[in-house]
């Protein structure tokens, strides 16, 4: 909404990754597994982690963890049939500390991958998490647009820089959840009121016999941004995926423009424009920092700058 508006958006290409969701399921398993002792194995029973982090080991940081995950995941390493994920292993720990310290960890162990954890290890992938960017407000949460507020994870108020702090989505829920409702209490009789949205016009429209294109085009740009633009980046794969956003984009709107709407329909349209945003952002930032890793440029640039998008930049 905030992009089609033509509001900047900044540093869309941070996105965090949980390094331990449950395979299949998008289920997070708290990194306090890993604090207790829980450790990552690919699919030669390796301990891969301390061939990466020999000191920290499993303890590493969340970004470098996910990113050693997809490496061996990559490469092959990666257990199952189709070898797409790694496994965490608890047993270990003891059942007794299991149900003691990690009890709900044992429930979605048993309702999301059918694994007793006390006995074997369960299914892991790195999880999309968190986006460090978004629309750009001030502190009180206001767009360019008058009277248009965003807070949360869809704004960017630089509280997290190009890394996220874990539960910091507390600090922007209080701290902006307030300051928006305070400015909106304080001005609400200066906002100027809405326009009005032009009539919805369906006259010229059909109903779709064609719904497969919907689920077709939504698998496309799930897996491509997870191969190309997920973890570990580089400019032949960002240049790639913008080929793909692009053809996709044109595709949802002419089915936008001559089939009846559904709310699929509506959120694939909107997927679509973030997939973009990312895209162009990462492609703008030539260095590996905080959660953008690009194997072209993996040192950190001297000057630091954000990437902010604005339609002109969108559009070119
Ligand atoms: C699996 C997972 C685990 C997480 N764990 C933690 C954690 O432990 N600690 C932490 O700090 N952060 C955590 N995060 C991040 C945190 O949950 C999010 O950053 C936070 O919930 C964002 O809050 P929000 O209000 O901005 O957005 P959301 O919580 O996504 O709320 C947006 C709301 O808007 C609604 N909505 C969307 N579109 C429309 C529309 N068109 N019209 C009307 N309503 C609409 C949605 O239904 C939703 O209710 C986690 C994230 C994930 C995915």
């Amino acid at each position: 909404m905030a992009a089609r508006a033509g509001i900047p958006l900044e540093d869309m290409e941070f996105w965090q990754f949980h390094p331990t969701g449950v395979a299949g399921a998008g289920v997070l398993l708290t990194e306090g597994c890993r604090g207790e002792g829980a450790i990552l194995l690919n699919s030669e029973g390796e301990r891969f982690m301390e061939r990466y982090a020999p000191t920290l080991k499993d303890l590493a940081p969340r970004d470098f963890i996910s990113r050693c995950m997809d490496q061996e995941i990559k490469e092959g390493r990666g257990c199952g049939p189709n070898k797409d994920y790694v496994l965490l292993k608890l047993d270990h720990l003891g059942a007794e500390t299991i149900h003691k310290r990690l009890p709900s960890v044992y429930e979605i162990g048993v309702n999301f991958a059918n694994v007793d954890i006390t006995r074997d290890p369960i299914p892991v992938v790195p999880a999309a998490h968190y986006t460090c960017g978004g629309v750009i407000i001030d502190r009180a949460g206001r767009t360019d647009v008058p009277g248009l507020y965003a807070l949360g994870e869809t704004g960017f108020t630089g509280l997290h820089g190009a890394n996220r702090m874990a539960s910091n989505s507390l600090l922007e829920c209080f701290v902006y959840g307030r300051a928006v409702a305070q400015h909106i209490g304080e001005h609400l009789h200066d906002l100027p009121n809405p326009r009005d949205a032009a009539p919805w016009d369906d006259s010229q429209v059909t109903d779709s016999d064609e719904d497969v294109v919907i689920s077709h085009n939504w698998d496309e740009l799930r897996r491509f941004m997870w191969d190309y633009v997920g973890i570990v980046r580089t400019e032949k794969r960002l240049e790639r995926a913008l080929h793909r956003a692009e053809l996709l984009k044109s595709e949802i709107a002419e089915y936008y423009s001559n089939y009846h709407i559904s709310n699929d329909l509506l959120e694939l349209r909107n997927l679509v424009v973030i997939a973009e945003l990312i895209i162009r952002s990462a492609m703008q930032r030539k260095e590996s920092r905080g959660l953008h890793f690009m194997r072209d440029f993996p040192g950190v640039n001297e000057e630091t700058r954000d990437t902010i998008l604005t339609p002109d930049t969108m559009n070119n």
